[in-house]
Order: structure tokens, then sequence, then C-alpha cells
């Protein structure tokens, strides 16, 4: 030996643990020669190498850069130590007791070698739709308990056949330690459920689709509901037996060329649909889309993904033609994940169900993110949970659960600097929606060592989760106010603390005064906030019967403007006006349902959110013109009045739906710059937060953005975590976090 010898001990974490690091290491050791061991432990994964100098040098450069595709490596810290004659590399059992932050990983689409074996006809894999190895598969929707580990995921009741077993154990193989590793031989089975008769059950129900049927298909979080999206026939009959009027269905395409012809693909769209994750990817819809008009009714956007599943390849590489592929529910229920209640609750829906025989755990819903102008993530669920969120600083001083919102709602549990924010649990309206809420809770502490002393939760007292909240004995609990929840959210994800202008714009949020609040100018960092300004209130006539029926919101516009309602809304406009069963409301989400029924555009709506999606589909871009609307005061109030008695001349003159859209979203988004812009040079800040559902808005969120940009503003806009109210645990969390400190 010409080289000196040299042992180094090299700490990394992140996300090192159940992605392949130890292998990893373990033949990158042996590439370069070099003795030692490697193990994972509490903080991430130990390895000390020994051997030529040069050796170690390139050992700790090519460590990070070299990894596996889903290790995140955080930091690598290296020391050196006393050689001790070492030469072979081995992988030493885990070092037990605190667990490590991140024990597991997020579900991940099927890897490019798993697809070439899984399309391979002399592979022992080929067309065998559970294909998946430590680069891909199943992860957080098949775990039961931690350590990550196949005793504790759905796959324990299957038993590794010699072939399977050989590679799990192999440290050379790409499927050393991949936990859900099967085979036709050993590992779960596809069946068709209505023909008995079909062979190869995938093909069959290729065919079937092909034919018009509509199948209930067990996916990886849960089932979807599948039909071929040219269909009108089929599509609508799926809307009339789901029950679900207007709102859009998401589409799978066989490939990225076929989802190019549904959706607008630049590179960051293209980088969406193709990653890790695939979550639905929300774009603009081709004009001449081949799809029925069922699909997506009056909406500027459609929602493709690719296939993520190797049964989702085998089952659109046959059918050769984008499907409808929904949560498989009725109406407003959860996600069906189990095989009896998936069956009941689909009887009347589905005429075929494809389904599998490896338990789902966790019940977890596509994601939907928007690549452009900006990533906006407006369902965080498969794919990205459960990757941890860091808290600024130094995190939260005690375990702590923040129980977030009513609808929309995620949860967040927090230890350290480690916030994990959960899986989609949808509205907290229902039992099965309220069950999957305790025992997500019950299942996020002890997957993450979470024992929560802290209890963060929304100060709305009628919210399933508030109330989940008040119940839990000897804890200490955090009442967080809605939008400064958004606010925080916001600024932690970004790694600030403030202060800022947050201008949080969305539907509903309980108010300090007790009010409904939802048009909210605040001043404020994580810690505390000051409400500096609002859209001026209006009555909310009839209370949450005016958030389904828009109509209800023109009429009180117009009777706060001091217009006579037409004779039909006469009782409403009566309501309105003295008060009864009408709380008082600064909702710039209410504002924008007014000016879609004023328009013409909708009066009534079959899903949160709708009225104002359909207003910003409905904008003529060759419109020039915008409304008058008063910004002023102190504290400052966005006034629309005279926008209103605009808009109803305008509507009596007959101008188009389009051109009133165009001007009110020119209107709202100036408004918004220059009570921005004059509330942080009041404040001597440069910082503005743009957060809540209404700028789940494309249009009006990028030109708030722009325009402050413009101004010399630095925009904060949530990337990370939800623009809506999915991202309201994390920000309860924050603001917990930072009151312990
Ligand atoms: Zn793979
Ligand atoms: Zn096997």
């Amino acid at each position: 030996m010409n080289a000196v010898a040299r042992r180094a001990r090299v700490r990394v974490t992140g996300t090192v643990q159940g992605v392949g690091f130890r292998p990893y290491v373990y033949r990158l050791a042996g590439e370069l020669s070099l003795g030692g061991y490697v193990l994972n432990d509490a903080h991430g994964v130990l390895i000390e190498v020994e051997g030529a100098d040069a050796q170690v040098d390139r050992f700790i450069a090519r460590l990070p850069s070299d990894a596996p595709p889903l290790a995140v490596v955080e930091h690598v810290l290296t020391e050196d130590r006393p050689p001790r004659g070492d030469h072979g590399f081995v992988i030493r059992e885990s070092v037990g007791g605190e667990l490590p932050d991140a024990p597991i990983t997020p579900d991940t689409a099927t890897c490019e070698d798993c697809l070439r074996e899984l399309f391979d006809p002399a592979d022992r894999r080929h067309r065998y739709p559970f294909i998946n190895c430590t680069n891909c598969g199943p992860r957080f929707t098949i775990v039961r308990g931690v350590p990550y580990d196949r005793a504790l995921t759905t796959m324990a009741a299957f038993t590794m056949c010699a072939a399977c077993r050989a590679e799990y154990e192999d440290p050379g193989d790409r499927r050393f330690h991949a936990q859900p590793n099967a085979c036709p031989v050993c590992g779960p089975s596809v069946r068709l459920i209505g023909d008995s008769s079909a062979d190869d059950p995938v093909t069959a129900t290729a065919g079937a689709l092909t034919s018009g049927a509509i199948v209930g298909i067990k996916g990886i979080g849960g089932y979807h509901l599948a039909c071929l999206a040219a269909s009108e026939r089929t599509v609508a009959g799926l809307r009339a037996r789901k029950h679900r009027e207007d709102k859009p269905f998401a589409l799978m395409a066989p490939s990225l060329a076929v989802a190019e012809a549904l959706i607008s693909v630049d590179a960051p769209a293209r980088a969406l649909l193709t990653g890790p994750e695939r979550p639905i990817v929300l774009a603009p819809r081709q004009p001449d889309a081949p799809v029925a008009p069922s699909v997506a009714p009056g909406a500027p956007e459609l929602g493709v993904m690719l296939p993520y599943s190797p049964l989702h390849h085998l089952l659109l590489a046959d059918v050769g033609e984008p499907l409808v592929m929904t949560s498989a529910n009725v109406s407003d229920e959860p996600i069906a994940y189990r095989d009896e209640d998936a069956r009941e609750r689909l009887a009347g829906i589905a005429n075929l169900f494809l389904v599998h025989d490896r338990p789902i755990e966790t019940r977890t819903d596509d994601s939907v993110v928007r690549a452009v102008p900006r990533r906006t993530i407006l369902r965080r669920s498969r794919g990205y949970v459960p990757t941890a969120v860091h808290l600024p600083g130094a995190g939260t001083a005690r375990p702590l659960l923040a129980c977030g919102a009513e609808l929309k709602n995620t949860f967040c549990l927090a230890r350290g600097t480690h916030a994990w924010v959960s899986h989609h649990i949808g509205d907290l309206e229902n039992y099965e929606t309220l069950r999957s809420f305790a025992e997500g809770i019950e299942h996020f502490s002890r997957l993450f060592a979470v024992e929560p002393e802290v209890v963060a939760h929304d100060l709305h007292p009628e919210y399933l989760s508030t109330k989940y909240a008040l119940d839990l004995d000897g804890v200490e609990l955090v009442g967080v106010q809605h939008h400064h929840a958004h606010l925080a959210a916001c600024l932690a994800e970004h790694g600030e603390r403030g202060p800022a202008i947050g201008a949080i714009f969305d539907g509903t949020g309980y108010g300090l005064d007790g009010t409904v609040w939802g048009g909210e100018l605040l001043y404020g960092d994580i810690a505390a906030f000051r409400r500096v300004g609002a859209l001026a209130p209006v009555a909310l006539p009839g209370g949450a019967r005016a958030i389904q029926q828009p109509w209800r919101m023109a009429c009180a516009w117009l009777v706060a403007s001091g217009i006579e309602p037409p004779a039909a809304w006469r009782p409403i406009a009566e309501l309105a006006r003295s008060g009864l069963a009408s709380p008082r409301t600064t909702s710039m989400g209410r504002l924008f349902d007014a000016v879609a029924a004023l328009a013409g555009v909708r009066s009534e709506v079959n899903y949160e959110g709708q009225a104002a999606i359909e207003l910003e589909a409905a904008c003529d871009f060759a419109e020039p013109g915008a409304y008058p609307i008063a910004v002023g005061g102190a504290p400052l109030v966005i006034d629309p009045r005279e926008t209103i008695r605009a808009i109803a001349a305008d509507a009596a003159a007959g101008r188009s739906a389009g051109a009133i859209a165009r001007r009110f979203h020119r209107t709202i988004a100036r408004a918004a710059v220059e009570a921005c812009v004059r509330l942080a040079g009041a404040h001597a800040t440069e910082v503005v937060v743009l957060s809540g559902g209404v700028f789940q808005s494309r249009l009006l969120l990028e030109s708030v953005s722009a325009a402050l940009t413009d101004a010399g503003l630095r925009v904060l806009v949530p990337e990370r975590l939800p623009v809506n109210d999915g991202g309201i645990a994390f920000g309860q969390a924050a603001v917990a976090a930072v009151s312990l400190a």
C-alpha cells in the first residue's frame, strides 16, 4: 500500500432511512475499496470508512451527490478517527432508542427500472401489478407502525418466495430491504369482480372500459372510479350515479404526449406530471382537448395525472386513451379504501370492480397541484405526505398537535423543528371524516413519536376539529385565529418570522370579534397580529345557506349598496336588512359569489368555490376596463359598494358576463395591491403574504403578486402547503411553537 490509511466517521441526516441509503453506501464503499460500516440510528445514518486517504475523500465527495433518488440529504458531518485496520465493509444492525425524524417516506411512482421490467416479457415480474423496489412503490399508505419493516406493513401477510427473499437480503440488489417486495409467486394479486371468467383481470378491465363500463379500481390510497374520458354518455352517467353535478373529474393520461393534448404543459408542469409524487396537475385545457363536456363543465382548467402505480401503467397502456379517474365516493363522503365498504358504497355506481388483496392502511387522495404561474398546492396528500415541513428557528419546545380547520382539514404533529402535516382528511362534517381525523392523529402520533402536550386549534367553537381539541384532557390549549394561521403558515414555510402584511382572502374564518372574517389585511408575525384592514362588512343572509346560494350574497351586496334588488329577492333583502339569521361578514369569497350571481354566471353552487371558478373562467381577456372601488381609512377598508353599483348598471345594460368578470377581477386585484402597498408603507415592511382560498384563482394570484413585486415588495405565497384551509394546521403549529418559546 502506498497511501496512508485514514478513517473517517460520517454522519448523514435528512430522509436517509427506508430509501436504499445503506446499500448505496455499501456499494460506494466497495467501489472505492474502503472498509468500515454503515448503520441507521435515531439521527439518520452513521458511517465509518477506512482506507486510502484519496479514496476516503472521494467517498465523502460522492456521498451526497450520488445518493439514491428518494433520499434527501440535509447534512453531512465528517470527523477523522484513529484507523482500526478494517478492510471489509458491512451493514450493521440499526441502533435502537429514540425514533428517527423521517422514518416513513411518501408513496412513490413506479421507477424507470421497474417499468422496464414490468413491460419486459422475459422478466419474472412481466405485467405484475405490484412490482416495486427501494426506489419506488407504496410506503405511507401501507405502514401500520414503526420501525418501517415488512412485519409492520400491510405486506405482513405475504411471505416472500426464495427469489424475492434473496433480492431483499442482497445489499447489491435494487430490492435490498424493499419492504413491499413481491412477485407473482408470493405477492398480492388482482381480481375482477363482476367478470370472474377473465384470464387476465387487467386486460379484461381495459376491454370493459373501452366498451363504456364504469369500473371501481383499487389503487394506492383508495378506490377510483374510472371510465373513458372521451365518452359523453359514460361520463354523464358517472356524474348522475355519483350525485356530482359539476365538480370537475380528474383524468389519467397514458403518456406525457396524451397529457399534452389535454392541457397546456410547460416545463414546470412537465416536471410535476412526471415527478415521483405524481399529483393531479391543474393546467389550462387545450381548446380541442379530446374529453367529453361532462368531464369539467365550466372549468377553464383540467386536472391530469400520469400513471403512478404498476396497475395504472398496465391499464392505461392497454386502454391507450385518457380515463376519468376520480376518487371513489358518493358526493362529499371521503374516498373509499376498505374493500367491503367500497363495494357496498359504490355498488350503484360501478359496473365492475378491479380489486387486489394488499390492504390500504391509510386512506390517501391524489394530490392536486398547479404548476404555473406559481407552484400552488391545492391538495397535499399522496406523494407528499408524510414528508416533514420544517418549523422556523428552534422549532417547538414541547411536542404539539394542531387540529386544523373544518373544511379541507389536515392536522399537524410537531416535535423539535419537524412538523408532520397530515394527508388531506376532507370536510369534517360527517362521521366518516371525523373518524379519519381522529384515527389519523393516533396513527401519526405513533409513527412520529409525538405525544402532544400542547394542542392548537381554531377559534371557531363549532368546528369539529376545535371540539376535538377542547375534549382532550391534560394538554395545554392554544387558540389560533384562522387568518393569522394562514399568515403564519406561509411565513413559517418560507423560514421567515415576519413581520409582514398579510392579504388573507378566503370564504369563512371565525374573527376575534365573533363575526365571519374572510377579506382580511393583517400586520403581524408568527407570534401575533393586528387586523389593519378588511373588506367592508355585509350581511350573510340565512347564514350557511348563503354559501350554497350566491344570489343571496348578490342580494345582500345590492342592499348594502343602496340598490333595490329584483322583486323575487325581496324576502332575502328583508332578511339582510333586519340582520336576523344574517351574521356580518367581510368574506372575499362571498363577494366573488355575489358578483358571479350579478353577472349571470352562477346563482347556486354544487361545490365549494364553484362560483369563483366559473367567474374566472368567464373572463373576456379583450376587456380592458375596471370598476371604481374605495380603499381608505384606518383601519383600512376595501369598500366595493361603488363596484357593485357599476356592476348592477353593466348587467342592466346587457354588458357581457365576460366583460363584467374581467373588470371585477382587475378591480379586486388593484384594490388588494393598493391596500398592501399602503399598509406596507405605513408599517415599514417590505414583505407581503398572499394566502387563503380566494388566491386559488390563477388570475388574481398572478396579477396581485406581479403588481406588488413591481412596487418593490417581496411577495410570499404558500408553495409547499395548500393556499386554502389545508394549510391552516401548519400555521396553528407555527403559532403555538412560537408561543412556547
Ligand atoms: Zn422501482
Ligand atoms: Zn416472490
